[in-house]
């Protein structure tokens, strides 16, 4: 494509680089944006770098923060005892969404994958476990396991278990209504709500 303008081409050159957007709806955007005031692509690209700088992984679970330690660890209310394990703060938002759900949480950072060359060590397993030995280890009663039931998801839930094992704690896993090989993501509210509340024992 021609483009009237170099700059208007290194616009839309950064913005079809974002998953799922082509040059087209990269170039619809940027001649939106021109289109507008100027505040607002100021406002656009100020929050972007804010956001790239100085949001930080929380200390404890490892979800998205502001802060060293992320909301819900930081709060009081939450239920102590129950660590749910998840892939990544997709699934933590899924989860707070639908209201269910008191506990803590613990973030893996992806699953387990070989032909993507993912192992346990680039996850966040060791320092799930370094949470059970250290400060919490008098509070945890259960671990729920929300990990898609996709085979590698199935094989992370199977590392993990293993690996909990030696704590004797109950280890459940969220019930199969989310649909196989979905998403925990894109499970719908009231189903992901239920799977959690009426979780079974890992087996
Ligand atoms: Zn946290």
């Amino acid at each position: 494509m021609e483009y009237p303008s170099k700059l208007i081409e290194d616009a839309v050159n950064e913005v079809s680089k974002l998953p799922g957007i082509g040059k087209k709806t990269a170039l619809r955007l940027v001649l939106h944006l021109l289109k507008r005031d100027e505040d607002q692509t100021e406002a656009l690209s100020n929050s972007l770098t804010a956001m790239r700088l100085n949001v930080k992984y929380c200390q404890k679970c490892h979800n998205l923060s502001d802060n060293e330690l992320c909301t819900i660890c930081a709060s009081h209310k939450r239920d102590q005892s129950l660590i749910c394990v998840v892939e990544d703060t997709r699934d933590v938002l899924a989860i707070e969404n639908t209201a269910q759900y008191k506990g803590l949480y613990h973030v893996l950072g992806g699953i387990i994958s070989p032909v993507e060359g993912i192992g346990p060590s680039d996850l966040q397993i060791d320092s799930l476990i370094d949470r059970l030995k250290g400060s919490e280890s008098e509070q945890v009663r259960e671990i729920i396991l929300a990990i898609s039931p996709t085979m590698e998801g199935d094989t992370t839930a199977f590392y993990l278990q293993k690996k909990l094992k030696p704590f004797n704690l109950k280890i459940s896993t969220i019930a199969r209504g989310v649909p196989i090989g979905g998403d925990l993501e894109y499970a719908d509210e009231v189903t992901l709500g239920r799977s959690i509340l009426s979780r079974i024992a890992y087996e």
